[in-house]
């Protein structure tokens, strides 16, 4: 008998394994494909990690988690500053004040300040993604950064998107073109799947095996279950299916040394079928004199397909809440990550919360 069984051996369930081993707690870490890491799952071909599903770059704000993963992997100091091509022009990213003089050729902040104001779309209670970036940066930025990714990555207008998909993005005066304000960001060296392994070392983990295949025998095999799945699965899709966005990944070898020389190039527009290509070995400052990238196609949404973000509009939310207060009332079930959670996390939010998940436990134990 296991103290926990853990469905799912991505990051919520990988570091909440380890939590709870090194509490003393018997583990058991099922999951349905053939390997771990879930979407963080990089493989290392010729040298170069590649990210199978989707570039995944470590950043925190928070010295604690920061401290939490270089346990289990060195990081590098990897910054992440994509370039935008859109129409034949190349543009620094995210936007910043280079952006700006690219466009508009101002060259200060005072001035970039000025020409936003001007441009800006005044909007004093923005209802959307797409009121919210107008009333920031007006419509010409909008055309040329946002309209079309977005459009082409979830699939909606971006007036049916709420806004805080665009806020990850940070719009700066100066010529800081990091994509993250946080203190602490790199990349595992040697990949996200050697921090899993070490994440995971000493736990069991049993891949290819489907919970839902049998529930009754794994349920019985644990005293508690955390579930890092599909939440509406779970439940059986009983309020209806939840929404998620999908993509398709084209990866391809090329006996160059550098493709695009950038690990990420945004393809902003509407007509270019695939929103950004990867360029995997500068993750890592590869040196090799071959190389290789991946296109990332948004796809359009099926039952069976593999979920890589939430959608959190208003008709998701509501059918969300109704699993989420389902799911509170359990008490042999746990639940956590991004799927289970239905929320846009990034990875240091899903260790965070596994973290502060173990931690509660552990209160209420000793309470
Ligand atoms: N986005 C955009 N243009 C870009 C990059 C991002 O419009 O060149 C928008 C898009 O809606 C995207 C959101 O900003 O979904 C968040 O971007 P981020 O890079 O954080 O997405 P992730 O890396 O999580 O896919």
């Amino acid at each position: 008998m296991y103290d926990y069984l853990i469905v799912g051996a991505g990051m919520y369930g990988a570091t909440f394994a380890r939590e709870m081993t090194d509490k003393g707690k018997k583990c058991l870490v099922i999951d349905r494909r053939s390997h771990i890491a879930g979407n963080c799952y990089t493989e290392n071909k010729e040298g170069i990690n590649i990210h199978k599903y989707g570039a995944h770059i470590f950043h925190t704000d928070d010295e604690n988690i920061w401290n939490y993963v270089q346990r289990f992997a060195e990081f590098n100091n990897f910054k992440n500053s994509p370039r935008v091509r859109y129409k034949d022009k190349i543009y620094s990213f995210p936007i910043n004040l280079f952006t700006l003089y690219q466009i508009y050729g101002v060259q200060t902040p005072e001035e970039a300040r000025q020409k936003l104001e001007e441009v800006r779309v005044k909007n004093d209670n923005p209802q959307n993604l797409e009121e919210w970036i107008l009333s920031q940066v007006g419509e010409e930025i909008y055309d040329i950064f946002i309209k079309g990714y977005t459009t082409k990555q979830w699939m909606k207008d971006p007036k049916e998107l709420p806004s805080f998909i665009i806020k990850r993005l940070p719009i700066r005066l100066n010529f800081n073109d990091n994509y993250f304000f946080d203190r602490f960001q790199g990349i595992p060296i040697g990949g996200y799947t050697k921090l899993f392994e070490n994440l995971l070392s000493g736990i069991e983990v049993q891949l290819d095996t489907d919970y839902f295949a049998d529930r009754d025998y794994f349920d019985g095999l644990a005293d508690k279950v955390v579930f890092t799945g599909r939440i509406d699965e779970f439940y059986n899709y009983r309020f209806g299916e939840l929404e998620y966005r999908t993509l398709r990944f084209e990866h391809s070898y090329h006996a160059i040394e550098d493709y695009q020389g950038n690990a990420v190039v945004n393809y902003t527009e509407l007509d270019i079928p695939y929103t950004r290509i990867i360029e995997h070995k500068h993750f890592e400052f590869g040196k090799q004199p071959y190389t290789y990238v991946t296109k990332e196609y948004p796809e359009v949404w099926q039952k069976d397909s593999i979920p890589y973000y939430p959608i959190n509009d208003d008709t998701n939310t509501k059918i969300f809440n109704q699993y989420k207060t389902l799911s509170k009332e359990e008490t042999k079930y746990i639940f956590g990550g991004r799927l289970a959670d239905y929320r846009y996390y990034d990875m240091h939010q899903v260790i965070g919360s596994a973290l502060a998940k173990v931690r509660r436990i552990e209160e209420t134990i000793s309470a």
